[in-house]
């Protein structure tokens, strides 16, 4: 059995005016793959070398690049890693699957749906018999190309995403199960015309928790193989923004599959207005004034308008601004990313005082507007290996770095010296909290700020999305076709 591995995943906010070029990405290619380098550890793509290894397949590695959530990629990068993946697929001679670690929810200049491009190239290739199946990530955008080009897809089921590595035991699971016994599959799929952000549909609360345990995954012939759900992804404009059912069967089961996905389907819609913020969401002044009256120390608060998971910038100040106007005590906010920032603070050196233009007050434009302030330089090092610094503003601790990183593992401040437990607030470029930081605190609080990843969906001027969409509309009819 010869199964081809690898992929592209990047969850593109189109709203950022960050592009994303082809020095963003980590990528490991051709055999480098199979020892699991650092770019692979913990992807979906792990889970799938790992189960075809212990079913003593043969891999053929192809590429696979990934890089955190941010603006539409740049054709040029593009075209450069599809064509990297696509001459080791092109190469490989009488493969018998491929099976793939995507995303979904992909966006490339002068393209659109990327993922959908990559799958329709990989099918022109292996032909219209070789299965194609692909691990995605749960908030997929799911579209018409995708669905037409590949056999399977197969869902996390988990967000914030601990199931990844699972996800792609269970994609190879499947193609094994598909090979072994000459199995035809195919997908069923709905289109719910919905949008809804990670922050209302985390999957340890209802209703995503409810509609997740009706999901199954049971690759053994059995009529439905594999059911997932995807919530899509909301900053993005694209045509096809929508959230989706997806039901894997053998052909012969097709009516079933189809059946199960418009069930599925019927269910995330009539919970539509059950999908609330799963953690506490207020703007940032009132966050601050529940922040206070706490006892319990740290209270962390979600800088969520400004989310580099989801995309954003992570340049603004807006936050800091307030914190600074409201006169906040032994507070830290992490982070701010300004590369002149940082470097005006290591000219001037530890302990100096300066004059800094720091990040963006306006998320509307891409230059000015930056906060000014006088602040400390407390100490320069490396945060998770991004070169930072620790500024002293008021009884506020900022920390600055050269380059967008996820607030998603403590150490990031462990490694500038940094306690989060000498801390009362704590405010973080984050959405829902991972699971790390929602351990150190007895209250998270989700701060709705401006920015590219702005929670309230209503304020945000769509121009391509197909309407109408809920919750842009309300007020609308929407069954799934039989
Ligand atoms: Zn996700």
């Amino acid at each position: 059995m010869r199964i081809a591995v690898g992929g592209m995943q990047h969850e593109t906010n189109t709203f950022t005016y960050l592009k994303t070029s082809l020095e963003d990405f980590s990528i490991a290619e051709g055999d480098s793959l199979l020892a699991i380098p650092e770019a692979v550890e913990g992807t979906s793509l792990q889970g799938i070398i790992e189960t075809l290894k212990e079913n003593k397949v043969e891999i053929i590695p192809t590429l696979f690049a990934y890089t955190l959530p941010s603006g539409t990629i740049e054709k040029a990068a593009y075209d450069n890693l599809k064509e990297r993946f696509l001459t080791r697929i092109q190469d490989a001679d009488q493969l018998d699957a491929v099976v793939l670690a995507m995303h979904g929810s992909m966006f490339v200049e002068d393209v659109g749906d990327a993922d959908g491009d990559l799958l329709e190239s990989v099918r022109s290739i292996v032909g219209p018999r070789i299965p194609i199946i692909c691990a995605l990530d749960l908030h997929a955008t799911i579209t018409n190309k995708m669905v037409k080009n590949a056999n399977a897809f197969v869902g996390y089921r988990t967000a914030p995403h601990i199931d990844k590595e699972a996800t792609g035991h269970k994609a190879a699971e499947l193609a094994l199960e598909v090979l072994r016994n000459s199995l035809e599959i195919t997908t069923s799929w709905v289109s719910i015309p919905m949008l809804v952000s990670g922050e209302q549909s985390e999957t340890k609360v209802a209703p995503t928790s409810k509609i997740i345990a009706e999901l199954v995954h049971m690759p053994d012939g059995e009529d439905i193989m594999s059911s997932s759900i995807f919530l899509g992804f909301p900053w993005a404009d694209v045509p096809f923004n929508c959230v989706s059912a997806i039901v894997v069967t053998t052909q012969g089961a097709k009516s079933a599959g189809e059946a199960e996905a418009r069930r599925l389907a019927e269910l995330i819609w009539e919970n539509r207005h059950e999908f609330v913020f799963t953690t506490e969401a207020y703007p940032m002044e009132e966050c601050l004034k529940i922040a206070l009256e706490e006892k319990s120390a740290p209270i962390i608060i979600a800088d969520s308008g400004d989310n580099p998971t989801a995309g954003a910038s992570e340049d603004l100040a807006i936050a800091l601004d307030i914190l600074i106007k409201q006169r906040v005590k032994n507070a830290l906010m992490a982070v701010i990313v300004d590369e002149a920032a940082y470097d005006k603070c290591v000219a001037a050196g530890v302990n100096s005082h300066v004059d800094l233009d720091l990040g963006r007050l306006d998320p509307t434009k891409e230059q000015g507007s930056p906060l000014s302030i006088r602040a400390q330089v407390k100490k320069i090092g490396l945060s998770k290996g991004i070169p930072s610094v620790i500024l002293r503003v008021d009884d506020i601790d900022v920390i600055v770095t050269t380059k967008r990183t996820a607030v998603y593992d403590p150490e990031l401040l462990a490694d500038l010296g940094l306690d989060p437990r000498e801390y009362e607030i704590i405010v973080v470029k984050s959405g829902y909290l991972s699971p790390e930081f929602q351990a150190l605190t007895k209250r998270a609080l989700l701060a709705l700020t401006p920015g590219d990843t702005n929670l309230l969906l209503e304020t945000i001027p769509y121009q391509v999305t197909k309407r109408p969409i809920y919750p842009l509309d309300k007020e609308f009819h929407w069954r799934p076709k039989a």
